[in-house]
């Protein structure tokens, strides 16, 4: 018999190929972008019609190519970016392996014009599934210009596997998405059918980002910066309250390349745990740069997946970077007027002309913000963190700056306060003002903010007991009375359950017969309060928390015993207390928001004020 095995021409190997990295024309709109962005060009122009299935043309002002280049380039493993295996290495391009054009070429009909920077004409090759049907000089601008017509017209099969031209264009769009936001110092324009549907300036990631998904990224978006000597962290994370319930946009670049990643995706997903409300996913958009010699390249070029050495310093590094920045930066949101029509309503003068004191009631015998127990950990780094950038918020008085605020306390202050003067005479000085019993509005240095006040004392209490536990330093006040508490059988089981952590957040509890417990003492804190309704409470706030979030036993005790114990909407507070909790809440590792993951602040800058008024 003679021999069978024979080498297979180079049109059907390349078609093979184009089956791996061609699968759709979001996939040939990659490439071409890509080899674009090797080329070194500042403008990348991408014009597409029928999403991608008539025609896809990139057109860039990158180095271009020689006459022989332009022929080479169609070839199988042609490549000008690896010459040895050690470059392998080194890589730092989005292409390597020299099989794009080549496949591209075999199940499509394509253009290519393209001339290098100071040549005097260009060239001008036009292939038909593989094979050159033309070839001539041209003119044309500096740069490379590639059409794709007919994508998949001799492979029926695939092109009747195209969805329909919307879910092919959100391809497009995502392709063209993921090369242009780590690329901001690139312009970038996207034309479909005629309709501009992208047109990014050169500028900032920010700019770039605002510019893809809106203008109103403004002020949804988290600065994230770190560098270590394993990699090098920046881009941004979305505010929690803005957090979307469906997979938001969640980007990872590494070394500018689009990735997915399970593992770094859990850990900024863990950073954002307590602030999300539930069942909400983080947004963000973060480049990190490695060596390339960390990466395994040895994956297909097609794949977004990636493996990496060092991965878990990295996803350590990572969640610790967007802690950082979510406690550290002020999260919380803008107010907007049209919910809070309460702004609106608020008197400048009373309606009989008459200016008087507001009545405050206090109760005297209770203060919720004892600084024995409130006062956490005094010298610790966060605390000092925040604390200073607390008093930077208020650290006022730059005079000019201030002009708006100061007239507008001196309108309100007959209303609000008797000793304005003295006040704004005294650099760093909290004033506050409650409203509706609700909330306590503080001026700060770039406009003011308004704190929900069970919400900010659910978050001090929060901290405060999840210290207890894991300092193991709760204090226990013994009952006068010991309590005698019935249950029924769950709850009961429950208390038996947690009776270990229960202990340790200071209450002394012990078994007393069928389905019920003696309270011996209760945390020390604790004191002003029916120990049977406390721990009642607890339990119930437990049990519901436990449906609606998937938390620890710790965290959820915490949680349940801040929203137990926690000053309620509806109470009156005095200026001391307003500004004890103000001082308590900023000296939290995440005074942003409640254990709930609402938020408990809203500032709103007095830039805003002026565009309202002063237009
Ligand atoms: P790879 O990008 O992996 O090298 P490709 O098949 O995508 O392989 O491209 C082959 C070669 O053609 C590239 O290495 C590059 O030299 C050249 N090339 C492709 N596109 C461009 C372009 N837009 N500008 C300049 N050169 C290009
Ligand atoms: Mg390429």
């Amino acid at each position: 018999m003679s021999d069978i095995i024979h080498l297979l021409p180079d049109s059907v190997a390349n078609q093979i190929a184009a089956g791996e990295v061609v699968q759709r024309p979001a996939s040939a709109v990659k490439e071409l972008m890509e080899n674009a962005l090797d080329a070194g060009s500042t403008n990348i122009k991408l014009i597409i019609k029928d999403a991608g299935k008539t025609l896809i043309q990139v057109i860039d002002n990158g180095c271009g190519m020689s006459e022989t280049d332009a022929r080479m380039s169609f070839e199988r493993h042609a490549t000008s970016k690896i010459t040895k295996v050690d470059d392998l290495f080194a890589i730092r391009t989005m292409g390597f392996r020299g099989e794009a054009l080549a496949s591209i070429a075999a199940i499509a009909h394509v253009e290519l014009k393209t001339k290098r920077t100071g040549d005097e004409t260009g060239i001008k090759i036009y292939i038909e599934g593989s094979e050159v049907k033309n070839q001539e000089a041209c003119n044309s601008a500096e740069g490379t210009s590639i059409s794709i017509k007919n994508l998949f017209y001799n492979v029926p099969a695939r092109r009747n596997f195209l969805k329909n031209d919307s879910v092919e264009l959100r391809h497009v769009i995502d392709e063209f998405q993921r090369v242009a936001i780590p690329n901001p110092n690139i312009a970038f324009s996207l034309h479909h059918n005629a309709t501009e549907i992208f047109h990014l300036e050169v500028g900032s990631l920010k700019q770039r980002l605002m510019a893809i998904f809106g203008s109103s990224y403004n002020t949804r978006l988290i600065p994230v910066e770190e560098n270590t000597g394993i990699v090098k962290i920046k881009g941004f994370v979305i505010k929690p309250e803005f957090a979307k319930k469906t997979r938001g946009e969640q980007f990872f670049f590494l070394n500018k390349r689009f990735i997915k990643n399970a593992y770094l995706h859990h850990a900024v997903q863990s950073a954002f745990e307590e602030v999300l409300p539930k069942d909400s996913f983080a947004s963000y958009f973060l480049l990190l740069d490695v060596d390339p010699k960390t990466i395994d390249i040895n994956i297909h070029p097609t794949k977004t997946e990636v493996k990496f050495e060092d991965e878990k310093a990295i996803y350590a590094f990572l969640r610790s970077a967007i802690k950082k920045s979510l406690g550290q930066f002020n999260i919380a949101p803008s107010i907007d007027f049209n919910q809070e029509a309460f702004l609106y309503n608020m008197p400048l003068k009373p309606v009989d002309g008459i200016f008087k004191q507001p009545t405050i009631k206090v109760d005297e015998n209770y203060n919720p913000f004892r600084t024995d127990i409130l006062t956490i950990n005094k010298s610790s780094e966060r605390e000092i963190s925040n604390r200073n950038n607390w008093e930077k918020m208020y650290s006022r008085h730059t005079d000019n700056q201030l002009e708006f605020a100061v007239k507008q306390e001196e309108e309100t202050q007959q209303i609000i306060h008797t000793d304005w003067d003295n006040e704004l005479h005294e650099s760093n000085k909290k004033s506050t003002y409650q409203l509706h019993n609700k909330y306590i509005l503080s001026h700060i240095k770039t406009g003011f903010m308004i704190i929900d006040q069970q919400g900010a004392h659910e978050r001090i209490l929060y901290e405060h007991v999840l210290e207890t536990f894991e300092k193991h330093k709760s204090a226990t006040q013994q009952e006068l009375f010991p309590k005698t508490i019935e249950l029924n059988t769950t709850d009961f089981a429950l208390i038996q359950e947690l009776q270990p952590e229960i202990q340790s957040m200071g209450f002394d509890i012990r078994e007393f017969g069928k389905n019920t417990f003696v309270i011996h003492g209760v945390p020390a804190d604790t004191v002003n309060y029916d120990s049977s309704a406390l721990l009642e409470g607890l339990i119930e706030n437990y049990k519901q928390n436990f449906q609606e979030l998937k938390s620890n036993k710790r965290e959820n005790l915490a949680r349940s015993m801040a929203r137990n114990m926690s000053i309620k909407s509806g109470k009156a507070l005095t200026q001391e207390e307003m500004n004890n909790l103000i001082d308590e809440l900023f000296a939290c590792k995440m005074p942003y928001s409640t254990p709930y993951g609402k938020p408990t602040i809203s500032t709103f800058s007095t830039d805003e004020l002026d565009r309202r008024f002063r237009k």
